[in-house]
């Protein structure tokens, strides 16, 4: 494979910077590039490093740190050279440059970690959950990804891999040598190793929705008619002040968006234009976005001025939120209240009351733990990391089902076979051990440069 490198650590300024140089020739390209004090770079081992200097030519660079990983003991599973410099952009990027000069090429995107797959360090849901440790916001987030690192999924699949693959053997061999003395399969026991994967597979799917919330958060939107206090109560959640807050009506003309975490959840939220009818063009346009918000989130957070009796507008909408995930935020509780809130109850919409002026925002906080709840007991089994997961587990499960009920139909053995096989394949599919290119590509282009 050509050397490949890149800067592995983020584009910033600080203590130390990391230039990542893997493939047949990275103790070549290190050797033009790196003075060692005391020692042949050629001649150290795998798991040593040594102090030097990073030079261009000659001309110093840095003082640096080496480190040398020999194949397969190494990220890559192929020579590893690591300079390790001062955190400075400039210096790192030099170094980077001479060794693009002596003879490396620019890493793509995850194309160290690619090439770890490739060289079978690591399952394709191994390699999924290196960048979910890396994009990990909470503490449960990580643990996730942390045991699908450690193999958690892949164990789980292969489990599951290896019993379909048995059970193919069973009925290949029943099926090619009928004269010869192997026990004819039987159905019923046959469907009950079927229905123990299927189980199996159930399990790494059941919780997928909650792991996504965990890792992606809760698309939110805030509506509500103009002056109900979106903005106050959208600032107050983001704790700065991000939109503009005014007595004129409609002045939150545009959607506005900002993550904020309650709990373990992380609510994507956006702050939008007032439902209500206007002439005013612009906030036409914010509000017909509200509109399509209400319909595309996950959550809706509708806004009513509790200092105001209930209008037209708020009838309207309670009327576009009923049945849907929403919490019904009575405002300004800090105010006489004039809203009748009969209005709103019989919609399975929990009602709650708040200040946001006065930042008092405990039962909204409340209302949308209860509405998310993540118990921390779904995650006692390892649960799909992404759609592309989930889509191969899902697949598979389809067809394991499919062949236990083919089997309760008395359905010709040669026919549940093939069913069985589509399942295998999609378990292939979803560890990486038979993959087409383009799904490879797919999954790395999720990457940084330098992992
Ligand atoms: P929006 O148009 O819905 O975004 O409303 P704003 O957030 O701009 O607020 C409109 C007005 O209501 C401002 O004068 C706010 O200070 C006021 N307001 C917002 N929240 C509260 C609250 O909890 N109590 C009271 N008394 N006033 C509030």
């Amino acid at each position: 494979m050509h050397t490949i490198a890149a800067i592995s650590t983020p584009n910033a300024v600080g203590g130390i910077a990391m230039i990542r140089i893997s493939g047949d020739n990275a103790t070549g390209v290190a050797e033009r590039i790196f003075k060692p004090f005391g020692k042949k770079l050629s001649d150290m081992e795998g798991y040593t490093c040594c102090y030097g200097i990073a030079h261009d030519d000659g001309r110093r660079l840095d003082d640096c740190i080496l480190t040398v990983f020999k194949a397969p003991h190494s990220y890559t599973g192929e020579d590893v050279v690591e300079i390790s410099c001062h955190g400075g952009l400039l210096v790192s990027r030099e170094i980077l440059r001479t060794a693009l000069k002596n003879g490396a090429e620019n890493a793509e995107a995850g194309e160290f970690t690619k090439r770890a797959f490739m060289n079978g360090k690591l399952d394709l849901t191994q390699a999924e959950a290196v960048m979910d440790i890396i994009s990990a916001k909470s503490d449960l987030e990580l643990k996730i990804a942390g045991e699908l690192r450690e193999g958690a999924a892949f164990k789980k699949a292969r489990q599951c891999s290896e019993s379909l693959m048995k059970i193919l053997g069973d009925l290949a061999a029943w099926a090619d040598y009928p004269e010869e003395d192997i026990p004819e399969v039987e159905p019923d026991k046959l469907a009950e190793e079927l229905k123990t994967v299927r189980n199996s597979l159930f399990s790494l799917v059941e919780n997928y929705d909650a792991g996504r919330i965990l890792r992606e958060g809760v698309s939110t939107v805030i509506v509500g008619k103009p002056n109900v206090g979106k903005s106050t109560l959208f600032n107050c959640l983001a704790g700065c002040e991000r939109s503009i807050v005014t007595d004129i009506s409609g002045t939150t003309r545009d959607v506005v968006e900002e993550s904020v975490r309650i709990g373990d959840i992380v609510l994507r939220l956006s702050d939008t234009a007032g439902i209500h009818e206007t002439d005013d063009v612009i906030e036409g346009i914010g509000i017909g976005i509200a509109e399509k918000m209400i319909n595309s989130s996950e959550l809706i957070i509708a806004v009513f001025d509790g200092s105001c009796p209930c209008t037209a507008d708020d009838l309207n909408l309670i009327d576009k939120i009923k049945n849907k995930k929403a919490v019904a935020v009575i405002n300004k509780s800090d105010a006489e209240q004039l809203f009748d809130t009969e209005k709103i109850k019989g919609n399975n919409i929990p009602i709650v009351y708040i200040s946001a002026k006065e930042n008092n925002i405990n039962e909204l906080n409340n209302a949308v733990q209860n509405l998310f709840r993540l118990n921390s007991d779904i995650f006692s089994s390892v649960p799909a990391a992404n759609e592309r997961q989930k889509r191969c587990i899902e697949k598979a499960l389809e067809c394991t089902h499919n062949a236990v009920n083919m089997l309760k139909n008395g359905e010709f053995l040669d026919a549940v076979t093939v069913v069985i096989d589509e399942a295998e394949q999609y378990l292939l599919e979803l560890t990486g051990e038979k993959v087409t290119d383009a799904v490879v590509d797919e999954v790395f282009s999720r990457f940084c440069v330098g992992k």
